[in-house]
């Protein structure tokens, strides 16, 4: 049973402290504080006779990682001690990837369905098969009738490879990624406001800044290792910290002021604090109209934000607001820092951008110590975008719709212009529609498990079943997903394949691969190509080894905002974690970008947002009168593909719990422990009750780690809505109505 979050705490430090006795690993540099750890050791193996350099695989902010190796196998894992971002330290996920790789789940051998059952296969036999499938499909339906969607924890090469394969070989623009579901909504908020995809800040602003102001984001529990770096710059540097959420998070109670907003309205927020700081005279008005566009149109319009509208409105008291306008506009060198509590909206965007309003009136731009922040969840959501693995993009953040960019691209792959598509992909959401309405037929799906992790999980099993041909390639047999597939391809992970990946401050790592893959599984690079060559597209896949692909990249960023021709396999051997751009050799890298004051959009402007707040799709009501939030807890990953085999983690939450406010569960007479059965008008969960305070009254959390090979009644996406951003596609999992009952 899930206990309540304090007691999750204290359970989570006790069995840590228990190291050596029973949890298979030994534990050396543990802080209990935050449960990080330098080491860790599988219990009774051998001492590693080989060392590898490698990065977790987890989150955006990119430790550093050493990989032991004894007898072909991965039998420690070391934090990277020299490694800039991490100086030796991993939290619980990252000292526990010993654990992910020899699992008995692992897909060894190419499986194809037969009736229900799935039957070894060879691989003549699965890349013949997928090759011609996907031309049959093809021929028939057109190219857009073929889909891709991969994960955001890849490498470049990879998704280099991928790129090249469905945009410049097979002619669609199809090729989506589960990003989509983190931080689409943050990326077209940064290209809305800067002009480009443009992360602008390091990790190194941390020390340097007074002030961090940090909305809908809980990086104590996504990102230890960066938020144990906050910590020290509040500790020793006396920084302030803002934390906006509906829940009193680990990261809410380590902040200076906690604003407890009620779901949904950051927009007003953020609207109601430009209008104070501009109202009381704490910005320079004249650098902020030399920097931005539309400086008078945004005063105006903030205007009716008032701070008794917003208290209305946010919950968020006057004086509250006087507070944290002050602090603003009091600060020397702020950082904003947002993560899925803004993003994962129906106007998330929106959200984005109205924040982003605020570093740009207050000059917290282009400077260091100050600017927006962002790590993301998924550990190359980074290298995705550089690479151009999205429906819209080409390599080198290139646009599909631009003519020159496709010739330019053309000429590297050796492929013809004409038979690439200028017209963007499809989004998850419009794949898995294009499923529905029968105009999608064949999808390949690669490490990535959309039946657990997309929204309204009953109508995405129902949509998979209707298609003509699902691919899908992973490490692990079952997923949720990989019980719809028509066929199975193993695939090597992490530690088992070589590959460059860029965190979210721009820093590029080589990881070398420990270990061969397991059974008959392959790199995701060779399943690929093999495919691709089998139809006909042998000149455009010649590359020997790993390496070649990323020198191919290479020439893809030259001249662009990611020039990385400075970099090579050699380079990053020595010198750990460089940021692009890396124009040269002689280079060593850019920390920080836009400190001339020069942006990428209109006449080297930032723009504005002019935000209207707009309520959910769905919001509470007589019948329903509970908001739900999803969101994570340190122990789990994502839907769990890999954390379930780890028995520590598991031993911190294995379940599902359902976060309830005292005054509701007095109510409805619920006690601590007791079985709920929650429902929207999508579907039902059952899971028991956590009764803090930590939640605003009315509102109720839900991990959404679980999904129903947990249980059939264990998904929090069988409560979920299908709304989402309006620009980004982005899902909105932090707003739906929910019923709760004792069963
Ligand atoms: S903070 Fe992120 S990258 Fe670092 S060890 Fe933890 S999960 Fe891995």
């Amino acid at each position: 049973m899930a206990a309540n979050k304090d007691n999750m705490q204290l359970n989570r430090r006790d069995f840590l402290k228990l190291s050596a006795t029973g949890l298979g690993l030994s534990l050396v540099g543990f802080d209990p504080l935050l449960g990080t750890f330098q080491a860790a050791f599988a219990e009774g193996a051998p001492q590693p006779d080989q060392w590898f350099m490698s990065i977790c695989p987890y989150c955006g902010t990119g430790c550093g990682v050493n990989v032991g190796v004894a007898g072909g196998k991965v039998v420690a894992v070391k934090g990277m001690p020299d490694h800039p971002i991490n100086k030796g330290e991993l939290c619980i996920l990252g000292k526990n990837l010993v654990g992910i790789l020899d699992t008995s789940d692992r897909l060894l051998f190419p499986q194809k369905k037969d009736g229900d059952q799935f039957k070894q296969i060879n691989w003549e036999e699965a890349t013949d098969t997928v090759a011609s499938k996907l031309k049959e499909t093809i021929e028939k339906n057109g190219a857009d009738s073929f889909a891709m969607y991969i994960s955001a924890s890849e490498y470049i090469e990879e998704y280099y490879v991928y790129n090249k394969f469905v945009k410049g070989c097979l002619g669609t623009n199809n090729l989506e990624s589960s990003a989509r579901l983190c931080w689409a909504s943050g990326v077209v908020g940064l290209v809305k406001a800067f002009g480009a995809d443009s992360p602008p800040c390091c990790f190194d602003d941390i020390d340097l800044a007074d002030l961090f102001f940090v909305a809908g984001y809980n990086p104590s529990s996504s990102k230890p290792i960066f938020f144990k770096r906050l910590m020290k710059a509040k500790k020793v540097n006396k920084t302030k910290m803002i934390v906006i959420d509906p829940r009193k998070t680990d990261t809410a109670k380590k902040a200076d002021i906690h604003l407890q907003i009620k779901p949904g309205t950051d927009v007003i927020l953020f609207n109601a604090i430009t209008r104070e700081l501009i109202n009381k005279g704490l910005i320079d008005e004249t650098k902020a109209k030399n920097i931005t566009q539309d400086f008078e149109k945004l005063k105006e319009h903030v205007q009716s934000f008032t701070p008794q509208f917003a208290e209305e409105k946010t919950g968020i008291s006057e004086q509250q607001l006087a507070e944290v306008v002050e602090l603003i506009g009091q600060s020397k060198g702020a950082l904003f820092m947002w993560g899925q509590g803004l993003n994962q909206s129906r106007i998330g965007t929106r959200k984005v951008t109205s924040l982003l309003n605020i570093p740009f009136i207050t000059g917290n731009i282009g400077k260091a110590g100050a600017g927006p922040l962002a790590v993301t969840g998924q550990s190359t959501a980074m290298s995705l975008r550089e690479a151009g693995a999205l429906p819209n993009l080409l390599p080198g953040f290139r646009k599909v719709d631009d003519p020159q960019a496709r010739q330019d691209i053309a000429d590297i792959w050796g492929v013809d212009p004409q038979k690439m598509s200028p017209k963007a992909g499809r989004t998850i959401v419009d794949i898995l529609n294009g499923i529905d309405a029968g105009e999608i037929k064949a999808l390949w799906i690669i490490h990535s498990n959309p039946a657990a992790t997309f929204p309204d999980t009953t109508w995405v099993r129902s949509v998979l079943n209707k298609l003509d041909f699902l691919i899908v390639q992973d490490c692990y047999h079952p997923t949720e997903t990989s019980q719809f597939a028509h066929i199975l391809l193993p695939a090597a992970q992490w530690s088992e394949k070589e590959g460059t990946m860029t965190n979210s401050e721009r820093g590029l790592n080589l990881i070398e691969q420990a270990v061969q893959p397991p059974g008959e599984a392959k790199t995701d690079i060779e399943i690929v190509m093999n495919v691709a060559r089998k139809m006909g597209f042998e000149k455009q896949f010649s590359f020997k080894k790993t390496e070649d692909i990323f020198e191919e990249f290479k020439r893809c960023t030259t001249h662009r905002p990611n020039d990385i021709n400075g970099l090579s396999y050699a380079r990053m051997r020595k010198e750990k974690g460089l940021q692009w751009p890396i124009p040269t050799a002689e280079h060593s890298g850019t920390k920080r970008r836009f400190i001339d004051q020069k942006f990428p959009g209109n006449d080297g402007k930032l723009n504005l947002a002019i935000n209207q707040h707009d309520d959910p799709l769905e919001i509470p009501d007589k019948e329903f009168p509970l908001w739900l939030l999803t969101g994570l807890v340190n122990e789990q990953f994502h839907s769990r593909t890999r954390t379930s085999k780890i028995p520590a983690l598991n031993r911190a939450v294995s379940e599902p719990f359902v976060e309830i406010h005292p005054d509701n569960a007095n109510i409805l007479k619920i006690k601590e422990g007791d079985l709920l059965k929650v429902t929207s008008r999508r579907g039902q969960l059952t899971a028991r009750a956590v009764i803090t305070d930590n939640i605003l009254k009315d509102v109720v959390f839900i991990p959404y780690h679980f999904s129903f090979l947990a249980g059939e009644d264990k998904s929090v996406n069988n409560l979920t809505i299908r709304s989402f951003d309006e620009s980004a596609k982005q899902p909105e999992y932090k707003a739906a109505a929910v019923n709760i009952e004792k069963v």
